[in-house]
């Protein structure tokens, strides 16, 4: 699903800045670049600054225009530090996650990040369905270009990993039922007694705990399947002990 997602830094002009604009991406999940007509070349300090991922910038893939690196997008968003002339729609980071989740669900998405000095244009910025918008202190809201492209990503990283709780994981765990647990305290209490663990007279304390701490560990059915196993296996040896008059 993050495959479907890329990150298009246009008109970059120092190099390390792509570098560091990798290594956000990478810890987040995100691999791919797309660098539109670059102000600068790729030199040590992007593979210095990019860390463990120098396949980020490797593998980035380099255009002319920016109608090129989005032309089979779906979804377009580009970020910008200041609102332009003309108001458009306008997410905040945590809002951005979200969309770009869904949408990256549907068609490639591209996430735009402009030039150092001026940003993108307001051109560019007519090309996006969105604007994202990182809250910054009002008097000071330009971020570094890397730490907006670490903001960013790492909301999308949250959204993501919020989809998969719902619709990544079919196996969920079954917890057993109020009626189960009681039986199971009951054979518990059966057989410690059997076995003179607890005093018959005052159960009271020992089981409590013994409660307190299942309670706390929250069998899964299986696991409260296996306790019981063994609970039937403790009476299965005593009778055999108890026939042969050991
Ligand atoms: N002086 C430029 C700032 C460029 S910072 C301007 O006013 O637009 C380089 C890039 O980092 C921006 O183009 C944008 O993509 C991103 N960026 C920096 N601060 C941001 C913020 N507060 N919200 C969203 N994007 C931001």
């Amino acid at each position: 699903m993050l495959d479907k997602i890329r990150v298009v830094l246009v008109g970059t002009s120092h190099p390390g800045n792509i570098g560091s604009a990798a290594r956000a991406m990478k810890v987040m999940g995100l691999t791919n670049l797309v660098l539109v007509d670059p102000a600068c070349e790729i030199d040590s300090h992007t593979i210095a600054l990019a860390a463990g991922a120098a396949d980020v910038v490797e593998n980035a893939k380099i255009v002319k225009t920016l109608d090129e690196a989005v032309a089979d997008c779906g979804f377009v968003v580009g970020s910008s530090a200041r609102s332009r002339t003309l108001e458009w729609p306008q997410l905040d980071p945590r809002e951005n996650g979200i969309k770009v989740v869904a949408e990256s669900n549907l068609h490639p998405v591209a996430i735009l990040f402009g030039r150092e000095r001026t940003g993108l244009t307001n051109e560019e910025l007519q090309k996006c369905h969105c604007h994202v918008y990182i809250p910054a202190n009002p008097e000071y809201s330009s971020l570094n270009l890397a730490m907006a492209v670490q903001t960013v990503s790492y909301e999308v990283r949250m959204a993501y990993l919020d989809s998969q709780k719902y619709t990544g994981k079919t196996e969920v765990e079954e917890y057993p039922r109020a009626q189960e647990l009681e039986m199971f305290y009951e054979h518990l209490e059966k057989v410690t007694r059997q076995t003179r663990f607890i005093n018959k007279n005052h159960p009271g304390v020992v089981m409590a705990k013994l409660r307190r701490l299942f309670t706390r560990a929250r069998p899964e059915q299986q696991e409260l399947n296996i306790l019981r196993g063994i609970l039937s296996s403790v009476e299965k040896t005593i009778e055999t002990l108890e026939k042969s008059g050991k």
